[in-house]
């Protein structure tokens, strides 16, 4: 095949050969498709019967810096196609790539404007995926204008994690709300026990960095249940779809399927992010009452009151996100008032701390510990009770993946 050059690329882009294409992202939770990824593809030729993927061409848009031209074009394609997607399901999250160049000028902010103007899609539908590689060499002009769009409602997917060099700074200095496992780390998750650990870490990681996870190149059933089982939140990969046409994906999103969910990663991570949480407010409280560590004017108001409410922490914000589905569980509603009641002590424990009022502290931590096995049972229970209930419905099977 010949090489492709930059002028290829413009005459591809005068002739209208681009077109978008969506891979469906499933939540392991729902067991339902949840947003898709936008992947570009080039119609080649007169005929469009050839078709180019990006691995052929975006290195060198890139390369280039006509990887920008690209996105404003790949904007334009997705504002014709919002308002289908949006008419077959308004939830779907739908996710772009975007590269440095894009970030240039606030050119992103522009085509941002203009689909909103447009109202073809929210901003809050949009995420865009931006590569480790890319967020390590971040400029400061690509985190301000990333800061600009966060605040405007758009989210940010960290992508091909564990391919480059992620440093504190990344992950502590980006607004990142998802980070996308790469398919390197997930095609080994069922065959390499160190994959395996380093997926489960990276899904504590991202949760104690309030982000969710999404495993990417999902190829079998195995691949699947593993990331399930390790508690991913979502997932991308050939076993449900390879990338589809606009008119094939939404066809294949109004089949309605449902994967098989698997709650024991969901709730193992619920347990771990509880006993986290516990932890962290033990060593604030230990720190203060010994003066060692944070001090009384750390404490503000609005931190206790924080502390105080049992849906801001990641368990609480899951009890009230996408746990709403066992709301019929008794075992389920069983855990509001050991959570709420330990969210009290807990905030009492630091007041107490702050004011160096060491009376019923023992008694208090006492009963902050009991509410946390009481917690910790009641999510052993519902883990349960899920399965067994699941496994009847099921009759020991799993739904098959889609073909498509
Ligand atoms: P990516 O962003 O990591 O996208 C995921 C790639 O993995 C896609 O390849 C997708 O088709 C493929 N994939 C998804 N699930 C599986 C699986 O289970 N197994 C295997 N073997 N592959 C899977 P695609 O569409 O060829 O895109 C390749 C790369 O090109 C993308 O990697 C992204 O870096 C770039 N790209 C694609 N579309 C765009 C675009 O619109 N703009 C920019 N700037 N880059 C794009
Ligand atoms: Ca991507
Ligand atoms: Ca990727």
């Amino acid at each position: 095949m010949k090489e492709i050059t930059l002028h290829d690329l413009k005459d591809a882009l005068d002739r209208n050969e681009f077109q978008l294409y969506y891979q469906p992202k499933v939540s392991f939770q729902t067991g339902a498709i949840v947003g898709a990824e936008a992947l570009i593809r080039w119609y080649e030729g007169h005929s469009g019967n050839n078709i180019i993927n990006p691995g052929e061409f975006i290195p060198l848009a890139e390369r280039t810096g006509f990887v920008s031209i690209l996105t404003e074009r790949i904007f334009d394609l997705l504002g014709k196609d919002a308002p289908l997607l949006m008419a077959q399901d308004p939830n779907l999250k739908i996710a772009v790539n975007v590269s440095p160049h894009d970030f240039k000028k606030n050119r992103i902010v522009n085509y941002m404007e203009q689909l909103e103007a447009k109202k073809t899609l929210a901003p809050t539908s949009l995420q865009l995926e931006i590569t480790e590689e890319t967020a390590t060499t971040a400029s400061d002009e690509l985190v301000a204008v990333m800061m600009a769009l966060t605040e405007y409602g758009v989210l940010f997917s960290l992508d091909d994690f564990g391919t480059g060099y992620s440093s504190l700074d990344v992950l502590s200095r980006l607004p990142f709300s998802e980070i996308k496992i790469d398919q390197s780390l997930v095609r080994q998750v069922s065959s390499n026990p160190k994959a395996k650990s380093i997926v489960s870490a990276t899904i504590r990681m991202a949760h104690r960095l309030n982000m969710h996870t999404v495993g990417e190149g999902v190829e079998t059933e195995t691949a699947f249940r593993d990331m399930a089982f390790a508690g991913c939140e979502i997932t991308q990969g050939y076993w449900i779809s390879r990338p589809l046409p606009l008119a094939d994906f939404l066809e294949f999103v109004a089949l309605g399927h449902r994967w098989p969910t698997n709650v024991a990663g969901v709730l193992f991570q619920a347990q771990m992010d509880h006993i986290q949480w516990r932890h962290d407010l033990v060593d604030l409280y230990h720190g203060i009452a010994d003066g060692v560590a944070a001090g009384s004017a750390e404490v503000t108001a609005d931190l206790t009151r924080k502390i105080s409410d049992h849906h801001a922490c990641r368990l609480g914000m899951w009890c009230d996100g996408n746990a709403r589905a066992y709301a019929s569980l008794r075992e389920f509603t069983a855990l509001e008032a050991p959570h709420r009641r330990f969210h009290e002590i807990g905030a009492r424990l630091i007041e107490k701390a702050v004011r160096h009022d060491t009376g019923e502290c023992k008694d208090l931590l006492h009963e902050f510990s009991q509410l946390s096995t009481d917690i910790l049972n009641c999510l052993h229970s519902l883990e349960d009770v899920i399965h067994r209930s699941s496994r009847a419905a099921a009759g020991g099977k799993g739904a098959g993946a889609a073909s498509a």
